[in-house]
C-alpha cells in the first residue's frame, strides 16, 4: 500500500502511521452495544507504539472528535483543531481509506 507522508501536517503521526502499515496495526475500530439501552456505539483504539499496553480511545461525537489522552485533555500537542495525534492519526487512515480492523464486543 502506499500511503504519501509528504505533507507537512502529518509529519508528526508518521512513525504511527509507518507503524501501522508497516510492522503491526494499533488502531483497531470496536464496535458495541450498550447493555442498557442496546444502542450501538464505536470508538476507534490506538495503541502506543511505544507501550504496548497503553491505548487511548478515539471517539467522534456529533461530529466532534474526542480523545481520552492527557495531550487532549490539557491541549497540549494537539494540532489548531485541538487534534492530538491519536486523533490525527485515525483521521488520516479513514481519510486514505486504509482498512481498519475492527473488534466487535458482542
Ligand atoms: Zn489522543
Amino acid at each position: 500500500m502506499c500511503v504519501s507522508l509528504s505533507n507537512g501536517t502529518v509529519a508528526s503521526i508518521a512513525p504511527m502511521v509507518e507503524y501501522h502499515l508497516k510492522v503491526k496495526p494499533i488502531v483497531y475500530k470496536y464496535v458495541g452495544k450498550d447493555e442498557n439501552t442496546g444502542e450501538s456505539f464505536e470508538f476507534f483504539m490506538v495503541k502506543s507504539i511505544k507501550q504496548d499496553s497503553k491505548s487511548y480511545n478515539v471517539v467522534n461525537e456529533n461530529d466532534e472528535w474526542v480523545c481520552d489522552c492527557p495531550s487532549f485533555k490539557f491541549r497540549s500537542g494537539t494540532d489548531v483543531h485541538g487534534h492530538c495525534k491519536h486523533i490525527r492519526l485515525v483521521r488520516f487512515l479513514l481519510d486514505k481509506k486504509v482498512e481498519i480492523e475492527v473488534i466487535s464486543g458482542d
